[in-house]
């Protein structure tokens, strides 16, 4: 029976035309019903400073913004040679983003909301270009197939948290099956917008930056895809990033478990929670590059046939150590719910955490300390000292907190650098620790060394 399978492509895939035509050949081969496509690449980074722009400067600072992604738009579109239809669609698009950045330039106010009306722009663009690219690839191999935009925010629903909004599965699965149900009859390549959903009343919102990857995932769950692809532009993932160490090496296959601690702790080809869904699903994900079809990737699954004790490693920058202590917690109780309950207000995401008796120690991302209250609040229970510049490094494999000595291991590799936390026990899968930002390289050098070059 045939598969289903959801294929996404990210911005650099989406470069050109020949970009895009390279992209629906890959989707063609591999069979897709469904291709999820980023905004074209820099048009994210581009509408976001049009946003910007249009609220704090003049018009016509705006509108050399917006003459560039015309630009490059419409050079993708003359070199597709779009048909008429498609042409109207991109016009209006245009139109559209002209009219938003007069909006926030007359109001004088670029609200999130307002950002991910703008933002919607480039996918919603980079789809209606992609759409011809795929029609014209199926009509090439004289496939009977059509290819059909459609709109995902018809089926992505959100919650209203603009700029980071929330899907929600249960109205997805029944928008899919209203909207996508002809997608089993094989006869149809849809090609719609990752990144962007809509709220019930119909305002749109997009799910964070990078969240092309997390809506394909949803959009796959939607539909109860068979497989999703991932299409980016290396080869899938490797056992920690070659700019670091030359000698990292593609992995074939890793598990769920380890691909979602990798991805966390800082691996960049997947989107953290791209895997979610996938699991929920049990649908196997492949990660590959659109620009070397060939080359083997990596697949993504429940089960896989060897399980290593290190298979790969990842390190987070940019993290720091906050250290909170009081002498009142000694054989008290309530503490650590008096501090996860601050951190619960603020809305922050704690990454590691160790404690001792009468001091508990969490990394976060180093961007929290812009939150002033936070701190404020925190200091009115206990003492508070925050360590900035330092890296997580993170090794990811499997029976990591059952296997005597690794520890040892480790720090023998590691004995002239400082260490500042460790976090071994809770995962079978991850075993961290912190290093101070310019010995973090130097760490996974001699780490991926030791435990995977050997
Ligand atoms: N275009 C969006 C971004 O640049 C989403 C994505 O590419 O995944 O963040
Ligand atoms: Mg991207």
């Amino acid at each position: 029976m045939a598969k289903l399978i959801v294929s996404k492509f990210g911005g650099t895939s989406m470069g050109d035309a020949e970009c895009m035509l390279r992209s629906a050949e890959v989707a063609y081969r591999q069979g897709s019903s469904m291709v999820v496509v980023s905004a074209t690449s820099g048009t994210t980074n581009d509408l976001i400073a049009l946003g910007k722009t249009a609220e704090s400067q003049s018009w016509s600072e705006a509108e050399k913004i917006i003459s560039k992604i015309h630009a490059r738009h419409v050079k993708i579109a003359s070199d597709l040679n779009l048909p008429t239809d498609l042409l109207q669609a991109l016009e209006t698009l245009f139109e559209e983003m002209a009219s938003l950045a007069k909006g926030i330039h007359l109001l004088k106010d670029c609200s999130v909301k307002a950002m991910d009306a703008l933002m919607s722009l480039g996918e919603r663009m980079s789809s209606v270009l992609c759409t011809e690219a795929m029609a014209q690839v199926l009509r090439k191999h004289k496939d009977a197939k059509s290819a059909k935009l459609v709109d995902a925010r018809d089926v992505l629903r959100t919650d209203d948290a603009f700029g980071k909004a929330k899907p929600i599965t249960k109205d997805i699965e029944a928008l899919s099956n209203k909207h996508l149900g002809y997608l089993r009859d094989f006869k149809t390549v849809v090609v719609t917008q990752g990144y962007i959903g809509r709220t019930e009343e119909g305002m749109t919102t997009t799910l964070g930056r990078g969240g092309s990857d997390y809506s394909a995932a949803i959009l796959a769950e939607g539909v109860s895809a068979d497989v999703l692809e991932i299409w980016t532009d290396v080869a899938g993932i490797a056992t920690t990033d070659p700019r670091i160490c030359p000698k990292a090496k593609p992995i074939d296959e890793i598990s769920f478990k380890e691909a979602s601690e990798l991805a966390t702790f800082g691996a960049k080809v997947l989107h953290p929670a791209t895997l979610l869904p996938a699991i929920r699903k049990n649908i196997p994900v492949f990660v590959g590059s659109s620009f070397d079809a060939e080359a083997r990737g990596t697949w993504v699954r429940k089960e896989v046939t060897d399980y290593p004790l290190i298979r790969a490693m990842a390190m987070r920058k940019k993290q720091i150590l906050v250290t909170l202590s009081t002498p009142e917690m000694l054989h008290a109780h309530g503490f650590l719910f008096q501090i996860f309950k601050i951190f619960n207000d603020h809305k922050v995401s704690i990454d590691a955490i160790t404690t001792s008796e009468i001091s508990v120690s969490v990394t976060l991302d180093d961007s929290t300390l812009l939150n002033k209250r936070l701190i404020a609040d925190l200091s009115e229970i206990a003492d508070v000292q925050v360590e900035e510049n330092l890296t997580l490094i993170s090794l990811i494999g499997n029976n990591i907190n059952h296997t005597p000595g690794l520890g040892k291991q480790i720090f023998e590799t590691i004995a002239d650098i400082n260490v500042r936390m460790i976090c071994l026990g809770a995962s079978k899968h991850n075993f961290c620790f912190l290093v101070s930002e310019d010995q973090s390289t130097e760490t996974i050098q001699r780490l991926h060394k030791k435990f995977v070059e050997a």
